[in-house]
C-alpha cells in the first residue's frame, strides 16, 4: 500500500510531464480559413478618401492656375472668362437650387469627372447622356431607400416616418408608416441624370407601386419591377434576375441591402448598409454618388465591382 501510495504520485507527475513534452511536441495547427474579405470597404472608402485628397489637390492647383492666369492675361479675355465664369456660376446656382439643402455636404465630385477623362463644364452641355448612352442602376426599394413599418411610431419618434401609405393587399387594408432614408432626394436627382433608374424590389406591387409613386423624380424611373419578378428559391428566398432589365450586364450595377437579391450577380453588385428609419444620420447614399458619378463612364462596370469578390 505504501509503495502504491509513494508511487502514484511518481507515476502523475510522470504523465503530467510526459504530456506537457507531447504538448510541446505537437506542431501548431494553422487554421487555412481565409478571412472574408469586406471588399466593398476596401473598394469604396479608401478610393473615395484618396480621390477627395487629389480632388481638393486638384482644386488648389486648378484656382491657383486661374488666379495666375488672369493676372497676366490680356483685359479682352479677361472680360470674357469673367463672363463664362458667370455663366458658369448661373448654371451651378440653378442645379444647386433645384437640389435640397443636403447638397452643400456633397464630397467634391470634380476630380473623378476629370479622372474619367471628363469635366463637369464639358458635361453641363455637350455631354448630356441620353437615355441610350446611360448605363441601368437597379435599385432596391425597403431598407434601402425608405423603410415602411405597420406599427405606429412613438410620439417622440413621429418625424422619423414622412408619410403613411393605406394600401389593400390580399383584401386585406394595411397601414404604412414610410420613412425615406437620408439624402434620397439628393441621391435620387443625381442617379436619375446619370443613370437609367430601375426599381426592383421584392415587395408585392400594390404596396410597393405607391411608394415608387412617392419618390423624388419617380417620372424619371424607366422601369419598375416587383416580387412577381424575382426567382424564388426552393428556401422561400427571392433572387432579382439582373436580365430582365438588360443582357449587357457590363452597363448594369445594382444596389441592395439584401445580398442574397444579387446572389447571381456579384460582379454587378454595389452593396449597402440596411436602413431600419431610425438613424437620421445616416450618409450611405450620398456617400455613394461620388462612386456612382465615376461608374457612368466605364465601359465595363464589371471591372470594378468584380474586385469587391476578389475577382
Ligand atoms: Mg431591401
Amino acid at each position: 500500500m505504501n509503495n502504491s501510495a509513494s508511487s502514484s504520485p511518481m507515476i502523475n507527475s510522470q504523465e503530467i510531464q510526459s504530456s506537457q513534452e507531447e504538448e510541446n511536441r505537437t506542431p501548431l495547427i494553422k487554421l487555412n480559413v481565409k478571412p472574408i474579405p469586406k471588399l466593398f470597404t476596401v473598394l469604396n472608402y479608401p478610393i473615395i478618401i484618396i480621390m477627395s485628397i487629389m480632388n481638393v489637390f486638384y482644386s488648389l492647383f486648378v484656382n491657383s492656375w486661374n488666379f495666375l492666369h488672369s493676372l497676366f492675361s490680356p483685359p479682352q479675355s479677361k472680360k470674357k472668362k469673367q463672363r463664362k465664369s458667370k455663366e458658369y456660376d448661373n448654371s451651378t446656382q440653378n442645379s444647386s437650387t433645384s437640389s435640397n439643402s443636403s447638397s452643400s455636404s456633397l464630397p467634391p465630385l470634380g476630380f473623378l469627372s476629370v479622372l474619367s477623362g471628363r469635366t463637369s463644364r464639358s458635361n453641363s452641355n455637350a455631354e448630356k447622356p441620353t437615355q441610350q448612352s446611360k448605363k441601368f442602376l437597379i435599385l432596391d426599394l425597403d431598407e434601402t431607400l425608405i423603410h415602411a413599418s405597420t406599427t405606429p411610431p412613438r410620439a417622440d419618434h413621429e418625424r422619423l416616418y414622412n408619410y403613411i401609405l393605406d394600401v389593400q393587399i390580399d383584401h386585406v387594408n394595411c397601414t404604412f408608416y414610410v420613412s425615406e432614408r437620408p439624402h434620397l432626394k439628393l441621391f435620387m436627382e443625381k442617379v436619375c441624370e446619370w443613370y437609367n433608374v430601375v426599381i426592383f424590389t421584392a415587395s408585392v406591387k400594390n404596396y410597393a407601386n405607391p411608394v415608387i409613386d412617392r419618390l423624388y423624380h419617380s417620372d424619371k424611373i424607366v422601369k419598375r419591377l416587383f416580387r412577381s419578378s424575382c426567382y424564388v428559391t426552393e428556401h422561400g428566398v427571392y433572387v432579382k434576375d439582373l436580365k430582365t432589365v438588360t443582357d449587357d450586364l457590363s452597363k448594369c450595377m445594382i444596389i441592395d441591402n439584401s445580398p442574397i437579391s444579387y446572389m447571381w450577380y456579384q460582379e454587378n453588385a454595389i452593396p449597402i448598409s440596411n436602413w431600419m428609419g431610425d438613424n437620421e444620420r445616416d450618409r450611405a447614399l450620398l456617400n455613394l454618388l461620388p462612386f456612382l458619378e465615376a461608374m457612368r463612364h466605364l465601359e465595363d462596370v464589371k471591372s470594378i465591382l468584380s474586385f469587391r469578390i476578389g475577382l
